[in-house]
């Protein structure tokens, strides 16, 4: 499920399964999973993992796919630009 932080505009994917159950009384509720563990409803606002507020909103599933421009752009690769040397020194002769 895409989040967009209303605080600095981050925006992030997290996997959540989303399990419906009734209570005893035939209540129905949400269950929220994440890794297998409860979590409270993203809805009552996600942990922002760039600056920490709580000001993140939720998209609908698929939300990012037609708006590719929200996702930040993959680092670039950067060479590296230590050549590979040999630890031992090569005889000169
Ligand atoms: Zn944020």
């Amino acid at each position: 499920m895409p989040f967009e932080c209303r605080g600095c505009w981050h925006v992030w994917e997290e996997d959540y399964v989303v399990r419906r159950s009734e209570d005893d009384h035939g209540n129905e509720g949400e269950v929220w999973l994440r890794a297998g563990l409860r979590v409270p409803p993203p809805s009552s606002g996600a942990l922002c993992p760039h600056c920490g507020c709580e000001q993140a909103t939720t998209f609908p599933d698929g939300y990012l796919a037609r708006h590719p421009e929200l996702i930040p752009p993959a680092e670039p690769v950067v060479p590296d630009a230590t050549p590979l040397l040999s630890p031992v020194p090569r005889p000169l002769y």
